[in-house]
């Protein structure tokens, strides 16, 4: 791999280019045989690896990724480490009852952590701080939502749990210099991280724990034969007794086994980072707690400071093209980051004059029931992990140790949570999941409209 074509990578996002220049692992270059393969080298992969090794430190793991430890989610996301499960706590509700959205939430809080625990125990360089979380609505609508939320949280008996508290429109105003921000609800289990520098830190610990890693090593083929499962790669073949899917938002690409394109489909959501604030330009905003924030919007904005001085927002809208089904190449969305910098600068006018200086995209792992899955694939020798949404920074990182358990064939606290081998609705084919996509994505955005009708102008 040339120099060129690595750089690449640090344009994939802020983060990478924050990274600055990174040289992967080489690539697979023989035939090897390992207990466990892992493929996808993001949180869910590198964690499952760590966890397995510390667990086993006789038995031999490879970590397979496709291109460098990074280039999914796990390198391009928002950095919350926050404990939203799916999507809002009525809807999974709604589709699971109280019990197991009581058990979600709090397999949640632990899943926030025991990552927070990583990075402390370990000293990792994530630049990680622990500020919080805050919901903001905008328009009386959005209010009657959040308090909604808020009101479940307390029906749950999870809202004094999980830290919540309701601030009215002063006490936000005084921390805020925002003419849309109408009132909001407080959350202390959330904390902040630096994705790229955070997730090749995991590859160290794995590294450390034992593992294998092979970078810019795709898998092209996965087949059983006899009583082991073979990957092929550009390079040589991986048989293992044992595979972890961790490949996310990628995992109706992989060829070979039954099902996999009905698991999930790709949604790309879109980011931008500005230049550094100044001192005037924070002062002029407020924001002292430096907080992860996101709106109330069905398409909502999610928005918090970098280490560094800038502000991160991202959201807004969402986009599957048609041509995902072949390839992932569509990390680019003018128009929406057009509208984050217009809304940006809507919330905040004292930023009026602060300029862009990173855009990019990246993909969620989305299902047909919008609840994050952990499953075998046709027999226990395979293992799938998918739709975490836009909220897997958390879960992907106590998943892995759940996937572990499963790989010892231990039954556990953790494994007996619902998600596992849970009943799940697939979609319904290419056609019509991608007509579907459409259809949410437009009814999303008219509801959006409906309720920021009387938004402050
Ligand atoms: C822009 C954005 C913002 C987000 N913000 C947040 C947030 O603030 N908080 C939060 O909780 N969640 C957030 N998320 C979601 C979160 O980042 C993901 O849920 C999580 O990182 C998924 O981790 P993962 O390890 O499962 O997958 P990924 O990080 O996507 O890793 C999958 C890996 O598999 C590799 N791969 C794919 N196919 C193959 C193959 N055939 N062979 C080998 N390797 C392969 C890919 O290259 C990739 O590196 C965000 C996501 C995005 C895109």
């Amino acid at each position: 791999m040339t120099v060129n074509a690595l750089t690449m990578y640090e344009d994939k996002s802020f983060w990478a280019r924050d990274f600055g220049p990174y040289i992967p692992n080489p690539a697979l270059q023989e035939s090897i045989k390992v207990d466990v393969a892992v493929v996808g080298g993001g949180f869910m992969g590198l964690n499952t690896a760590r966890e397995f090794r510390k667990d086993n430190p006789n038995a031999r793991l490879a970590v397979l990724e496709g291109e460098v430890i990074g280039n999914g989610a796990s390198g391009r996301n928002a950095g919350f480490n926050m404990t939203l499960f799916g999507l809002e706590p009525q809807v999974t509700k709604l589709r699971w009852g109280k019990q197991r959205t009581v058990e979600a939430y709090r397999y949640m809080v632990k899943a926030v952590n025991y990552t927070k625990d990583i990075i402390e125990s370990n000293q990792l360089d994530s630049d990680y701080s622990h500020p919080g979380f805050l919901r903001v609505a905008y328009s009386p609508s959005q209010v009657k939502t959040l308090q909604g939320a808020f009101q479940e949280f307390q029906d749950l008996g999870l809202a004094d749990e999980m830290g919540m508290r309701w601030v009215e429109q002063d006490e936000l105003r005084s921390n805020f210099n925002s003419p849309l921000f109408s009132a909001g609800l407080t959350e202390t289990h959330t904390g902040l991280m630096h994705p790229t520098k955070h997730v090749r830190e995991l590859k160290r610990l794995a590294v450390e724990a034992g593992a294998e890693i092979y970078e810019q090593t795709p898998v092209t083929l996965i087949e059983r034969q006899g009583d082991e499962v073979v990957l092929t790669t550009p390079g040589g073949k991986v048989r293992a007794d044992k595979v972890v899917l961790a490949t996310n938002a990628y995992t109706h690409l992989l060829q070979g086994l039954r099902g996999m394109r009905s698991r999930q489909f790709p949604m790309w959501t879109s980011v931008i980072v500005t230049e550094r604030l100044t001192d005037e330009q924070w002062a002029s905003i407020g924001w002292k707690d430096r907080q992860a924030m996101e709106d109330v919007r069905q398409l909502l904005h999610y928005f918090r400071p970098t280490a560094d001085g800038r502000i991160l927002i991202g959201g807004q809208d969402i986009h599957a093209p048609w041509a995902m089904h072949s390839n992932m190449d569509h990390d680019h969305n003018p128009e929406t980051w057009r509208g984050l910098e217009a809304h940006l600068k809507r919330m905040f006018p004292g930023l009026r004059d602060v300029n862009v200086a990173y855009r990019w995209c990246g993909a969620v792992s989305v299902n047909a029931d919008m609840t994050p899955e952990i499953g075998f694939v046709g027999d226990e020798r395979i293992i799938c992990s998918t739709g975490c949404l836009g909220h897997g920074v958390s879960l992907t990182h106590l998943n892995g140790r759940l996937v572990a358990d499963l790989l010892n064939g231990s039954k556990t606290e953790l494994t007996d949570f619902w998600i596992v081998n849970r009943n799940a609705i697939r979609l319904p084919g290419k056609v019509l999941s991608w007509m579907g996509t459409k259809a949410v994505r437009h009814t999303l955005k008219t509801a959006d409209r409906i309720f920021e009708r009387n938004m402050p102008a």
